[in-house]
């Protein structure tokens, strides 16, 4: 089901869950501001979330409501993830959807990093 990225935040989100440890995760980069782990279905050959650790639905929550050092520290975090990843010089896509258009599943701001492959053209034609 999407998510409506106006309701407040749902601590039982499932990302909340992992961000408090009562699921596991594989992880792949954490600091102070951010978690990065793989995907549980994965859509390409790498295929990583990374998450802020502040409570933010999205990606209009995010940036109305985090601070500078939050906003600055997660997309820091994005980029250190896919440098981690060795996915700088093949190159990678990053996506967050937002809101019920997008189909967001998961209430907890994050943004998908695909690479490992070609990955074709950016989006299915929207009709
Ligand atoms: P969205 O559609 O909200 O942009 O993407 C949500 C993503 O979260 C999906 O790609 C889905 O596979 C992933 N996901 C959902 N539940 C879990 C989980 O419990 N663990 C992990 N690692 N990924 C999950």
């Amino acid at each position: 089901m999407s998510v409506d990225a106006t309701q407040p935040y749902d601590v039982s989100n499932i990302f909340a869950r992992i961000l408090r440890g009562e699921i596991p995760c594989k992880k792949v980069y954490e600091d102070k501001h951010a978690l990065a782990f793989h995907d549980i279905n994965p859509q390409a050959p790498v295929h990583v979330l990374v998450i802020p650790k502040g409570a933010y639905v999205s990606m209009a929550d995010f940036t109305a409501l985090a601070s500078s050092d939050e906003i600055a520290g997660f997309f820091l975090a994005v980029g250190k993830t896919a440098a981690q990843l060795q996915l700088v010089a093949p190159g990678y896509r990053i996506l967050a959807n937002s809101g019920f258009d997008s189909h967001q599943e998961v209430s907890h701001l994050h943004v998908h990093i695909f690479g490992g492959t070609a990955l074709g053209p950016m989006l299915a034609l929207a009709t």
